[in-house]
């Protein structure tokens, strides 16, 4: 489903008439505003900070004006505390700076860095960089991964990426290897992507330490708990992380940011996605400011194609279906994927028939059918002692469920409850 938009080199998309930068893009303690309503604002300013360790600082993507800081929708559905900015079109920039080579080598000028420029993960868990590059003392990384799988239908920025920023990303591993001490690097792209394999390993190959790895076509094969069994051979344990098997993954798009956040000091205020689907008139690659909202992506793609069914931010697989097509780009936002009215069908949930499907595909081995029948009583706990939190949320329980169970809905309501009462609890 994205053989042609493989083609398509990424293009700017212009700058909407509003920006909307949530103050929560990831997990952790919202930003708190650092500008006042009508203040003038440069690229690349620091509009947003918090204290909390597993926070990035957001920037402002625009020249312009602050309007508004109010409670905007995100694609979550929640309302979340916004900075509202109406561009002046001039795109002046803020100064900032890169490292000297000397500096580029001190690993902890580097993780302050890759903080202040508010890098996340731009695969679409949006975690904050510097904490993965924080592993415990006890637990060194010795492998890391660039993922180039994008294993989810539809999308295609990653694949433009490593044809047009391959020499960025193999800069941006060697920054991470050397913050983490790590021997070994790995780039992991899927065989249908044959350009990219042959482009990256022509770069690679007087890399001693790193290699390209080619993957066959599989989903979800992209989720690094994958990532890291097909490639390193090792199981993260349940309820684990990378680290505890000595490895990490980093998307392709988030090494390109680690690099230009440390050799130009650039803020992450722009990001590489796609916008595709049949519903849409003209699929493209885009490089957009974050905080466009995605009425804007559709109007620069040519408008709907026929009349849409179901508008994806995100992938089709793990992506969430809007309401409201005024909630803004974040930076873990991937794609736009667009279904036509004939493509989606009402959703009709029935009742378990206990066929067995969704178990057999879970890529973590665990029971979506019971999983399921006890968050709908309300028996989170039971949910939990089933090993809920090892979901990744890949969507292919769902998927194939004949029953069209809400499979994934109620995994996602179930885990967001179970982290509100950890935070709660403390633990
Ligand atoms: S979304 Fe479903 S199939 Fe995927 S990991 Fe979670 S429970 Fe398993
Ligand atoms: S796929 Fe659907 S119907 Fe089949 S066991 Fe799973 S939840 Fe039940």
């Amino acid at each position: 489903m994205k053989k042609e938009l493989g083609k398509k080199p990424i293009e700017e998309a212009s700058l909407p008439d509003e920006i909307v930068i949530p103050l929560s893009q990831n997990l952790g303690s919202p930003c708190k505003p650092l500008v006042e309503i009508k203040q003038r604002v440069l690229v690349g300013q620091k509009i947003g900070d918090s204290d909390g360790f597993v926070s990035a600082p957001v920037h402002s993507s625009v020249s312009g004006e602050v309007v508004a800081i109010e409670p905007r929708l995100s694609f979550s559905g929640d309302k979340v505390l916004s900075v509202i900015i109406a561009p002046d079109g001039n795109q002046e920039t803020s100064s900032f700076s890169g490292f000297s080579e000397s500096e580029a080598k001190d690993a902890d000028k580097v993780r302050v860095a890759i903080r202040e420029a508010g890098i996340v993960g731009l695969g679409g868990a949006a975690f904050p960089s510097h904490v993965k590059l924080s592993p415990p003392k006890d637990k060194p990384i010795t492998d890391v991964i660039v993922n180039g799988c994008e294993c989810e239908p539809y999308i295609a920025g990653d694949h433009r990426n490593i044809l047009e920023n391959a020499e960025i990303i193999i800069d941006g591993l060697k920054i991470i290897m050397r913050v983490l001490g790590a021997e070994r690097g790995y780039i992991a792209i899927e065989t249908n992507k044959i350009d990219a394999i042959h482009h990256m390993n022509n770069l690679v190959s007087s890399e001693g330490n790193m290699r390209v790895v080619p993957l066959s076509v599989k989903y979800p094969q992209g989720a690094e708990k994958q990532l890291i069994q097909v490639i390193l051979d090792k199981e993260v344990p349940s309820g684990g992380i990378p680290c505890e098997v000595s490895a990490l993954v980093h998307n392709v798009g988030t090494t390109i940011a680690i690099s230009k956040a440390v050799r130009e000091g650039k803020p992450l205020f722009e990001r590489v996605l796609s916008v595709a689907g049949p519903g849409i008139k003209e699929s493209k690659n885009l490089k957009v400011k974050i905080g466009t909202p995605v009425n804007h992506l559709i109007e620069e793609c040519g408008g709907f194609k026929g009349e849409p069914g179901k508008v994806i931010l995100g992938g089709p697989m793990t992506g969430f279906a809007l309401f409201d097509l005024s909630v803004p780009i974040v930076k873990g936002t991937s794609g736009v994927v667009v279904f036509p009215r004939e493509m989606t069908i009402a959703s009709n949930p029935r009742a378990c028939i206990r066929c067995g499907r969704c178990v057999q595909v879970c890529p973590v081995r665990i029971m979506p059918n019971f999983i399921g029948q006890y968050i709908e009583v309300g028996m989170i706990d039971r949910a939990e002692d089933a090993d809920v939190m090892d979901c990744i949320e890949c969507g292919l329980c769902g998927y194939v469920c004949p029953a069209q169970r809400p499979l994934i809905q109620l995994i996602r309501h179930a885990k967001a409850k179970i982290i509100a009462d950890r935070k709660k609890g403390g633990s």
